[in-house]
């Protein structure tokens, strides 16, 4: 890699080589554990490349014991993750899918593109997650209705768990699958310390590039019913029946996660815990550094479980601020530093512009007022430091 990289090949195609832009701050930059390379050198040394052998099997190993959920499925990603779970629940053509408005496209993509219709409810402010009080209200009205969804899926935004216990009670009463939508929250925890996604009939987690651990890009669907998972694993290697010859009694995908980057997922796992004490902590500095600016909040822990922190998100109410978030977000990009604001809603998008909805308003001023600072767990010391003063300056001016 070393050679590659200082090759002329490289140096024509790579516009930084072997760094990225060096004075941009960024929102979520990958942090290497230090293992990596060795965890790729066992890879290659295995003899496995496919997504088959020792080191996936590893990965989702460890999965499963960090979720402490039965069974996991390691994937090229958190969307095809996501796809598998709404094919094995059995999604069809007209189906309704039920997510709550404040969360990334990905959350309801794959059911869309089967032809099923999201329906999205709104947040509460305390979690930023699916209000379950709503849930069991439209629960009601879709079973008079008699159109039930086929699956409701709730997610941990940013990180903080959504009122999981909840939404399960309001969904069993009317034997409505849930499958959570845990992609940013590896190493959350809800209530009683069990794992963010853990209950639910399906978990999703995400090891893209930007998450609190990564596998260079890659997934995981898990449950605690095996079954699913193996349901999910026929069809993420192309539906092959066991025959000597390709045979297909339905259509699958190219969604095994590869040795390589199961690798580098296996190699990250062990820092998980580290990652979150480390995000918590920049989190508790931007809280520190920022809360007596008026106008100025941050998404609140409510009573339960524990939030990874995967992003701060600063709330800027322009009233008290003297400016509202777009500024404050130009200003920041002025001096180097990446933010984001907070996901729009999908109410809002016009790619959703006819699906059915109930609520949104506490999501879309959630969108208006949020903004996501960086919140690397290698973030140093000092870039911190650079964004709280932006902020500071930008407040006195
Ligand atoms: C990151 C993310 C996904 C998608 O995961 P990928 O691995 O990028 O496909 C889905 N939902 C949420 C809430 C996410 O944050």
């Amino acid at each position: 890699m070393a050679s590659f990289l200082a090759s002329p090949v490289a140096a024509a195609v790579l516009p930084f080589p072997g760094r990225l832009a060096p004075s941009r701050l960024a929102l979520s930059p990958p942090h290497l554990a230090g293992a990596e390379l060795e965890a790729l050198r066992a890879a290659l040394d295995s003899g496995w490349l496919a997504p088959a052998g020792p080191t996936p099997a590893a990965f989702e190993a460890a999965i499963a014991h960090t979720t402490g959920l039965a069974a996991s499925l390691a994937t090229t990603s958190g969307t095809a993750a996501l796809h598998l779970g709404y094919r094995v629940l059995g999604v069809q053509p007209g189906d309704e899918v039920w997510a709550p408005a404040l969360t990334f496209v990905a959350t309801v993509a794959p059911a869309v593109q089967m032809g099923a219709v999201p329906r999205f409810l709104d947040v509460t402010p305390a979690g930023w997650g699916m209000d379950p009080g709503l849930l069991a209200e439209e629960l009601a009205a879709a079973a008079r209705r008699g159109r039930l969804p086929r699956v409701v899926v709730p997610v941990d935004l940013y990180g903080q768990c959504c009122e999981l216990d909840a939404i399960i009670a309001a969904c069993d009463r009317w034997g409505v699958p849930v499958m959570c939508d845990s992609a940013a929250a590896m190493g959350a925890q809800q209530r009683g310390g069990r794992h963010a996604g853990h209950g639910a009939k399906l978990a999703v987690y995400s090891f893209n590039g930007n998450k609190i651990i990564t596998a260079a890009g890659g997934g995981a669907l898990a449950s605690d019913d095996p079954a699913l998972i193996a349901r999910a694993r026929h069809l993420a290697g192309q539906a092959k029946e066991a025959w000597p010859h390709y045979e297909h009694e339905t259509t699958g995908y190219a969604y095994g996660i590869s040795s390589v980057l199961a690798a580098i997922g296996l190699a990250q796992l062990p820092v998980l815990e580290a990652r979150v004490q480390r995000r918590r902590a920049i989190f508790a500095s931007y809280v520190e550094a920022l809360a007596d600016l008026p106008g100025l909040g941050f998404i609140a822990e409510p009573g339960w479980g524990r939030a990874n922190r995967w992003l701060t998100v600063l709330r800027v109410d322009p009233a008290g601020f003297g400016a509202d978030r777009e500024h404050l977000r130009r200003a920041l990009e002025a001096a180097g530093v990446e933010s984001r604001p907070a996901w729009k809603p999908l109410h809002l998008q016009p790619a959703f512009r006819d699906a059915p909805r109930a609520g949104g308003g506490i999501a879309a001023a959630l969108f208006e007022t949020g903004l996501c600072l960086p919140s690397g767990s290698g973030m140093a010391a000092a870039d911190q430091d650079r964004v709280i003063q932006v902020v500071r300056q930008y407040a006195r001016a």
